[in-house]
């Protein structure tokens, strides 16, 4: 019998998960995942985690449990080296792990472009500790507000849909929170939001930029474009023409940069933000043994935008295609993108959504409701493939039934 090949992944989000579980039974292979965090995490939802407006228990999911449900081996760890002449990589654990195939599926985190003060003043939104430390940071900034009667200057940095989700969800927080409400909202928050290009979610029809930009304005943001932040302090955001936006919490969301770690696979292509260079097959320009998927790769023809719909159909082409041909001895055809449009959501207030044709709809109505419907519906779907059709529902039902924000109850981020 032929021993089985060795399929390292570097990585368990959303395209990282989808090669192990597309694997699941597919013979004489040996699935190993390492990541750093014990759970998994949908990251399109990390700014609800941050805001509370979804619950942690029953949204994140067990590394372990996945590996039994699934047949693969789990470390938690991260890497340390590369090492691609012996063909195994370093973990920081101490251990070495030998492989056949090697698939870096570490994802990416913001871009502060260097940015003065940046890193030292801003919060990011890259990691579930980054959502828990930036609900704890706005609860108190909240609550000091209620108690002085200074409202909490905040300011978002980044008009993609990271930032303009994130700043719709912390006002949804704020209304469903028993005891706060519309009126408390308006009163102890000065919110900002500050994108350097002419328009906001450019990714999307000029429309739906300006009706994002007009609820944004509803719900008490003033909204910045064309103009680019040139330093951030502890106490305010400075912009290139001149204005100097007070914010005593500054929560940088723009730009998108490989993880640090790609850095470790010494003698790769690298793209301009870190992302290792891969050939139509997802396989690294250098080295046809090791793969890259998702936010840390870049294809050097036809490049896809870094979302989660890029990662898991990565994913899925390295799970049920390549690898099962790699690894029958065949030669596997070329990933191909299928662009399925794309949606965003400004909590429960308003949605919009764009066909693969790149024309919009929703901002009202039935559209709205639609496309939000789809926002959710993605997540859902993504619990189900994972554990199953009763828990999604249980968990589906109690979001929308029985949880609310709750941003005035003291608490540990852990004890949400
Ligand atoms: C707030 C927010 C909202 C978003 N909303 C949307 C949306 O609505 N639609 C959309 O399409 N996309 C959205 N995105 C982008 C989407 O989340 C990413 O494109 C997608 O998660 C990329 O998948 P991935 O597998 O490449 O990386 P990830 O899902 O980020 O997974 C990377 C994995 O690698 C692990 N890892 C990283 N570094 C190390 C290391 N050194 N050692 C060990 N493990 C490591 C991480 O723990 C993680 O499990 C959003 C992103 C954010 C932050």
């Amino acid at each position: 019998m032929p021993a089985n090949k060795r399929v390292v992944i570097l990585g368990g989000g959303i395209g990282g998960l989808e090669v192990a579980t597309s694997l699941r039974h597919k013979r004489n292979v040996s699935v190993t995942l390492v990541d750093q965090n014990p759970v998994h995490i949908w990251k399109p939802a990390l700014h609800e985690f941050a805001a509370g407006t979804i619950e942690h228990s029953g949204n994140l999911f067990s590394f372990i449990e996945l590996s039994k449900r699934f047949g693969f081996d789990f470390i938690q760890s991260t890497p340390e080296a590369v090492e691609r002449d012996k063909r195994q990589v370093r973990l920081a654990n101490g251990q070495s792990i030998p492989y056949d195939y090697l698939i870096a599926a570490l994802g990416a985190r913001a871009n502060d472009f260097g940015t003065r003060g940046a890193e030292e003043y801003c919060l990011f939104l890259n990691t579930l500790h980054d959502a828990d430390t930036l609900h704890a940071r706005f609860r108190d900034g909240l609550l000091n507000a209620k108690k002085t009667g200074k409202p909490l200057q905040f300011s978002i940095v980044g008009g993609g849909a990271t930032g303009i989700q994130l700043a719709a969800e912390l006002c949804q927080a704020v209304d469903s929170t028993p005891g706060l409400g519309v009126e408390a909202r308006h009163s102890l928050l000065r919110p900002t939001l500050i994108e350097a290009m002419d328009r906001l979610i450019p990714a999307f029809p000029t429309s739906v930029s300006e009706e994002a930009k007009a609820e944004l304005e509803k719900l008490g943001f003033d909204v910045i474009t064309n103009d680019v932040v040139t330093q951030v302090d502890g106490d305010a955001i400075h912009l290139k023409s001149g204005r100097i936006i007070p914010s005593t919490l500054s929560i940088w969301a723009a730009g998108v940069k490989a993880s640090q770690a790609t850095s470790l696979f010494e003698g790769l292509e690298l793209g301009r933000s870190g992302q290792l260079m891969v050939t139509p097959m997802l396989r690294a320009t250098k080295d046809p043994s090791i793969f890259a998927i998702g936010d840390c790769a870049r294809m050097e023809k036809d490049p896809v935008a870094p979302t989660a719909q890029a990662a898991r159909q990565q994913g899925r082409y390295l799970g049920r295609i390549a690898l099962p041909y790699l690894l029958t001895g065949r030669t596997p055809p070329s990933f191909s993108y299928q662009d399925r449009g794309a949606v965003v959501a400004l909590g429960n207030y308003n949605a919009w959504g764009m066909w693969p044709s790149k024309k919009g709809f929703g901002g009202h109505g039935v559209g709205a409701y639609f496309a939000r419907f789809i926002h959710e519906g993605l997540f859902r779907q993504h619990q189900y493939g994972l554990v199953g059709i009763c828990k999604t529902l249980r968990v589906t039902l109690n979001e929308h039934f029985y949880h609310h924000a709750d941003l005035v109850a003291p608490g540990t981020p852990s004890s949400r």
